[in-house]
């Protein structure tokens, strides 16, 4: 799923959080849009690994949300928020495709890596990769309550990372294409220095086998 969808289903939850307690509605928001990119700045070193973290950021934000809600503070709630959305981030990956760099061809088994588990998880593919119709059409679904809720400058990130999700969407094809030809030219020597998860190998299990 793309980083948009994420933010947008965190923000989804905002929404609820906002209209219980309004007083914590910006907060939440910037947490909830902050948590929801967080596990994907992993990109560049152990994508979907170094900063995804299924299980734990569920019981980290269970037990944020008790102290938010025993103290309630800007802190402990936007921490709170912070963990939730990057616990629905983490655990949304699951549902979509693999790590490969052309992940429609369903080749990886790899969805996110699970510590708690010590394993990888196997990607669902209910969305079948980051960019796909169906995950624009998710990600446009989560964002309306958001812009109906939230205004100022919440209400022109959502608009603005919808406009980036519609541009990636149409481009996703054409840019894994276009990053293995590039790259197919690239000498080794440069290659070698660049982060793994940036050059497309178009099976990476041997590349991120640990
Ligand atoms: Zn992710």
């Amino acid at each position: 799923m793309m980083a948009t969808t994420h933010v947008f289903a965190a923000l989804a939850v905002a929404v609820v959080v906002a209209a219980v307690a309004p007083q914590f509605a910006g907060v939440v928001a910037a947490a909830a849009i902050l948590g929801g990119l967080f596990p994907d700045f992993d990109l560049v070193a152990g994508h979907r690994r170094t900063l995804h973290f299924p299980v734990y950021y569920a019981v980290f934000a269970v037990l944020a949300g008790l102290v938010a809600a025993i103290v309630p503070t800007d802190v402990t709630v936007g921490l709170a928020a912070f963990l939730l959305a990057a616990a629905l981030h983490s655990g949304a990956d699951l549902l979509g495709g693999g790590l490969e760099l052309k992940p429609w061809r369903a080749t990886s088994d790899r969805a996110v890596y699970s510590h708690y588990h010590g394993r990888w998880l196997a990607p669902r593919r209910w969305v079948r990769y980051d960019g796909a119709p169906e995950d624009l059409a998710l990600a446009a679904v989560l964002a309306l309550p958001a812009l109906f809720v939230f205004d100022g400058r919440v209400r022109s990130v959502v608009i603005v990372m919808l406009v980036v999700s519609i541009g990636y969407t149409v481009v996703r094809k054409r840019l894994a294409n276009a990053g293995e030809w590039l790259f197919g030219r690239v000498p080794a020597s440069v290659l070698s220095v660049v982060p793994q998860r940036v050059v497309p190998v178009e099976d990476d299990r041997e590349r991120t086998a640990e």
